[in-house]
């Protein structure tokens, strides 16, 4: 094989619960790769459309988690990326995932899959290191088995893959705001209170089953952020208003995806994720803000080969 092209998805990863450990994958918003072996022994960016970023290797967070996946290997194998852009870097819903991700699954099949897709995560972390200053693994996780994931250890690295309830659905709408990770984990407490923390746990345990026995309702009573959404919700423009337009509109559940500034609700069925979507739609219209809307079905593929 001496090229490949693939679908790099977007991700929301925290789900109000799950703090740097939980992640879902997303069906139609995403970026295209297209990623080839070269003659010039040199891992190149050769083409970004749809988004001013970096074109220099060291600089781009898939030349990042490339480098880190050839140098477990020692190979002298050049390569050609190019990215078309279509999430937004700091929207919230795994920009520098995706291209992470996308880019060590791209080279992995053109090396002939010396490693798993498993595997592959802590390479792609490092584009998150990158990205944010923390190599969190809970966007580029459900980016590449995709599904839900959730990472049980950092130290060592287990991530495990859980169940999708077929009928959930995920409206994201994203303010036109840029919120820098780094800025948003700068403002978190790093201590945390036993009594919120007691709750934090129940609900992220709760939520790992409801997935389990697809009890949407659980899976909705879940979903709520007693330590980091309170602090960050601050910086998303008319947060509790949204928050309490999608419920009343019959979403399961509301909160911040990622570190922001994007917003998801989680819906049972298409039905409901329309009336969420369009009342929020109204509402920001209503303010004066400008917005990208989302509208997805859980992704249980990951990344595809297109
Ligand atoms: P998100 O949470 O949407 O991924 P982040 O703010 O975490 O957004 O990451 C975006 C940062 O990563 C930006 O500073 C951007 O310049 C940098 N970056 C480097 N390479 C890429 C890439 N290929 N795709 C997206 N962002 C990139």
């Amino acid at each position: 094989m001496e090229d490949i092209k693939i679908f790099a998805p977007a991700t929301v990863a925290n789900l109000s619960c799950g703090f740097d450990v939980l992640g879902c994958c997303l069906d139609n918003v995403g970026d295209e790769m297209l990623l080839r072996k070269n003659d010039l022994n040199e891992l190149r960016i050769t083409r970004i459309s749809g988004q001013d970023l970096p074109m220099e290797t060291h600089k781009n967070v898939a030349g990042v988690a490339v480098q880190a996946l050839l140098k477990q290997l020692d190979f002298t194998q050049g390569f050609d990326i190019e990215i078309d852009k279509h999430i937004k870097a700091g929207s919230g819903i795994g920009s520098s995932a995706a291209s992470s991700a996308g880019a060590v699954y791209g080279i992995n099949k053109l090396l002939g899959e010396p490693f798993t897709v498993k595997e592959l995560i802590p390479f792609a972390m490092e584009g998150e290191r990158l990205a944010s200053g923390n190599a969190h693994a809970d966007n580029v996780a459900p980016a590449l088995m995709g599904g839900f994931s959730l990472v049980r250890s950092y130290d060592p690295l287990e991530v495990l893959a859980l169940p999708s309830p077929p009928k959930l659905r995920v409206v994201i709408l994203h303010p036109l705001i840029e919120v820098k990770t780094k800025d948003s984990r700068a403002i978190i407490k790093q201590n945390v209170n036993l009594q919120d923390a007691i709750t934090q746990w129940g609900n992220l345990g709760a939520l790992v089953s409801a997935l389990y026995v697809e009890d949407y309702e659980l899976f909705g009573r879940s979903l709520h952020d007693k330590i980091i959404e309170p602090v960050r919700s601050i910086l998303i423009p008319y947060f509790d208003e949204l928050k309490q337009i999608a419920m009343e509109s019959g979403a399961l559940g509301f909160g911040i995806s990622g570190s922001g500034p994007s917003v998801f609700a989680m819906c049972k069925g298409d039905e409901v994720a329309v009336s969420v979507r369009e009342a929020m739609q109204l509402f920001y219209q209503e303010k004066g803000i400008d917005f990208d809307l989302h509208h997805s079905e859980i992704n249980t593929q990951g990344i595809k080969i297109i």
